[in-house]
C-alpha cells in the first residue's frame, strides 16, 4: 500500500530524498517517512512422524483444491509466534516439534509477504477451528493432486518442495 496522506496527521506528503531509497512519502509535520507497506501471512508445512502432512479446507478459497495451514501475523508477533499460534487456532495442537523457517514467498496480488515454515505433531486426530471445513492427514507422495497446481505465486507448493527436499536429505 502506497501513502498519499499521513495516516497520522492527514496532511498531503511530501516526496523526500531517504538515502538510497530515493524519493520516498514524508510527513513535515510528524518528520516521518511513509515508506510503502505490506501484509505478513505465515503458511505452515505441517507434518508427523509418518510422512503425513495435514491439509486443509477452508470454505472461502475453493471446491477442489486444499492447503497448508496459513494465518496473517498480529502487530507484535514473530513469524515463529504467529505459527504457533494458528497450529492452535487452526487444529488444536500445541506442541509442536522442530518448527523451523522454510523461505519466504511474495503473493502480488494481495501484496502479502508469506513467511514459510515446516513442523512437526504426532499423529492425531486434529480438533478443527470454525474457520476450517476439514483438515486430513495425506500422504507425502499424494499432496500435489489437492493443491492449487503449481505456479510462482504459489507459496504452499514452494514449502511442500522444500519439504521434499529435506527429507530426502535424511534419508
Ligand atoms: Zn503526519
Amino acid at each position: 500500500m502506497k501513502y498519499t496522506f499521513c495516516p497520522t496527521c492527514g496532511t498531503k506528503l511530501t516526496q523526500h530524498l531517504a538515502g538510497d531509497d530515493g524519493l520516498v512519502p514524508f510527513s513535515p509535520s510528524c518528520d516521518r517517512f511513509w515508506f510503502p507497506t505490506f501484509s505478513d501471512c505465515i503458511i505452515v508445512l505441517v507434518a508427523n512422524e509418518e510422512n503425513e502432512i495435514v491439509l486443509a479446507k477452508m470454505p472461502y478459497l475453493s471446491e477442489k483444491y486444499s492447503s497448508l495451514i496459513s494465518g496473517y501475523m498480529q502487530v507484535g508477533e514473530t513469524a515463529e509466534q504467529a505459527t504457533s499460534r494458528e497450529i492452535k487456532e487452526e487444529l488444536g495442537v500445541s506442541k509442536v516439534h522442530n518448527l523451523h523457517y522454510a523461505g519466504t514467498y511474495w503473493f502480488n496480488k494481495t501484496e502479502t509477504l508469506m513467511h514459510g515454515f515446516i513442523g512437526y505433531i504426532k499423529k492425531q486426530d486434529l480438533i478443527l477451528s470454525t474457520e476450517l471445513e476439514s483438515a486430513k492427514w495425506i500422504p507425502v507422495a499424494d499432496v500435489p493432486k489437492y493443491l492449487f497446481p503449481e505456479s510462482p505465486d504459489n507459496a504452499a507448493f514452494a514449502v511442500y518442495r522444500r519439504f521434499l527436499e529435506e527429507i530426502k536429505a535424511v534419508h
